[in-house]
């Protein structure tokens, strides 16, 4: 049998981050401590991202202020697929609780992209990264005018050392023809190319449009929205995608099922933040250590104050 403590939190963004999905300024989440009948204590972190398509805060926090004073593994094992960021919460602290060994050394070896300011501000950002050692960035698009945001991608090309890679992100937020337009932009650059990857050029409903393009390019396409949850991962992988699988483990559902996944699916695989704490991060990172294939996502510390 189990017992939960757990603590809201909130962590404000130095700027706020634009995106197609809008402005976000703060992450909200919660952190859990599960302790078990021999007093051994596991730590977990619930961090939502409703907007692509977890439960809301306040869905978590119902689930936590409803549970038992004490529960068995069975019912933590049998949360709702409805509440991924739940389920990854309480399997990762079951996992830190039975101390399943870490992959440290790893963990230290993972190379991280970081994510640039969206518009103007990634010119003069990316630098001070550079000297931190980081050699892949990320670029939101589909926020501004296609011939402004086109024009700051050619001079940020142009400017960043030839050995750096830019993930380009849209956020579901082109259409097809635009969509088109950004990949031959970067398909354009090759083979010299800086250009990693387009994420998620169309709205998640798109897939057959996405799945046409990833045939029609060079450059490869990455699926994230499409992607959040592992039943979703599942369908678009059994749907064929040929692509890029961008997955955030903290709204991916439990971490034990992810795992046994791409261990047994060849899958190009690139893990990556919901802006959590160190303590989703850990986790996060823990799986990414074995699993991922690219750099990871999780160079985000410059986003906030503390
Ligand atoms: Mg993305």
């Amino acid at each position: 049998m189990f017992r939960l403590s757990f603590q809201p939190y909130q962590r404000r963004f130095k700027q706020a981050l634009r995106t197609h999905h809008g402005l976000w300024s703060q992450r909200d989440g919660i952190l859990l401590q599960l302790e078990d009948e021999r007093g051994r204590m596991g730590k977990g972190e619930i961090a939502p991202l409703p907007w692509f398509g977890s439960e809301t805060l306040e869905e978590a926090l119902y689930f936590c202020r409803h549970l038992p004073a004490r529960f068995s593994l069975h019912e933590l094992e049998a949360i709702s697929e409805a509440l991924p960021a739940c389920q990854f919460g309480f399997g990762s602290a079951l996992e830190s609780l039975s101390h399943r060994p870490a992959a440290s050394e790893n963990k230290e070896a993972l190379l991280h992209s970081a994510l640039l300011p969206t518009g103007k501000a990634a010119l003069t950002a990316w630098p001070a990264l550079w000297k931190r050692g980081y050699r892949t960035y990320k670029l939101k698009i589909g926020v501004s005018s296609l011939a402004t945001e086109q024009d700051l991608c050619r001079t940020l090309l142009s400017e960043l050392p030839p050995s750096a890679q830019l993930r380009l992100d849209a956020n579901g937020g082109l259409d097809a023809q635009t969509a088109q337009q950004w990949l031959e932009i970067c398909d354009g650059s090759r083979p010299t190319s800086d250009i990693e990857y387009l994420e998620q050029p169309l709205p998640v409903n798109q897939f057959e449009d996405m799945l046409r393009l990833s045939k029609q390019y060079t450059t490869p396409i990455a699926l994230d929205e499409s992607v959040a949850t592992l039943p979703q991962l599942i369908h678009c992988y059994e749907k064929g995608w040929p692509g890029i699988f961008v997955i955030k483990p903290a709204i991916s559902g439990y971490p034990q099922q992810l795992r046994q996944f791409c261990q047994t699916h060849a899958i190009d695989a690139v893990f990556s933040s919901v802006f959590e704490t160190e303590i989703g991060r850990h986790a996060c990172l823990q799986l990414a250590a074995t699993l991922s294939t690219r750099a990871v996502g999780f160079g985000l510390d410059h986003w906030f104050a503390d």
